[in-house]
């Protein structure tokens, strides 16, 4: 299994270092997480000697139970909370998670504010937008980006309270792509995520916007083409998912 997860991660690699100088920029701005939901500790353990250095998972839970199996790695990789946050796990999410991509209310944000001053600690945190307005996905409703004044204005007056809040560091947007035909079907939408990151550099200068979390193991690429900083690859990495009765 461990020969098969380098060689996959090899290939990962290599297409990121493609991806990156087609769209002539530099592969160290493009940071790899490696989505390991589903998979056991092992796979993890396994991810890490092959030199992964920052996880994804999208269950508090399930992070727990590896991150607490893994407590003897060296080096310590870095977690990645990628899937949506309740407000009654935010007090774990904010223990365990080095960044959380998924904060996508004002309301959410306040809370983890609350916790990560109770534990003495900055959070660093991503905006999970939805630009696709798929009513199946999470995060900040704006379908059209920028382009859609009246989603737009409710998205700035939240950002207005997220960024006050003391405890909590913004570093940037995350997005999730509808599934598409081609690949390059997704582009518009990791296009829309960057004009909207680019339009709130703008208007708050003071607050770091640097981060773009998108793309997955079936369009990587698009997403790099557009300016994506972090991508999160599970299957192209750990295989198919094991079902839920499965997991570690
Ligand atoms: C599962 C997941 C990924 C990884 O998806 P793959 O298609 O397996 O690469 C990325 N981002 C989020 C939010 C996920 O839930």
């Amino acid at each position: 299994m461990n020969d098969e997860l380098r060689q996959r991660l090899a290939a990962v690699r290599a297409q990121i270092a493609s991806a990156a100088a087609a769209a002539g920029r530099r592969v160290e701005e493009i940071q790899l997480i490696a989505v390991s939901k589903t998979h056991p500790p092992a796979a993890v353990a396994a991810a890490v000697a092959a030199g992964v250095t920052d996880l994804g998972e999208n269950r508090v839970q399930e992070a727990e139970h590896k991150i607490g199996a893994l407590r003897q790695l060296n080096p310590q990789p870095r977690w990645h909370l990628i899937g949506h946050l309740q407000r009654n796990k935010a007090r774990r999410a904010a223990e365990l998670f080095d960044l959380i991509h998924s904060v996508d209310s004002a309301r959410l944000a306040e809370t983890l504010d609350r916790h990560a001053r109770e534990q003495e600690r900055r959070l660093p945190i991503l905006l999970q937008i939805n630009v696709s307005g798929e009513a199946s996905k999470e995060g900040f409703w704006v379908p059209g980006g920028i382009q859609n004044a009246t989603a737009y204005s409710e998205l700035l007056r939240a950002i207005e309270v997220i960024i006050a809040l003391p405890m909590l560091e913004v570093r940037g947007l995350m997005t999730i792509a509808p599934i598409v035909q081609h690949p390059e079907e997704a582009r518009p939408y990791f296009a829309m995520l960057r004009e909207l990151r680019d339009d709130l550099a703008r208007r708050y200068p003071q607050t770091c916007w640097r981060e773009l979390s998108m793309g997955m193991s079936d369009d990587l690429a698009a997403a790099i083409a557009e300016g994506a900083t972090m991508v999160r690859i599970g299957r192209a990495i750990f295989g198919e998912r094991l079902a839920i009765s499965q997991q570690g």
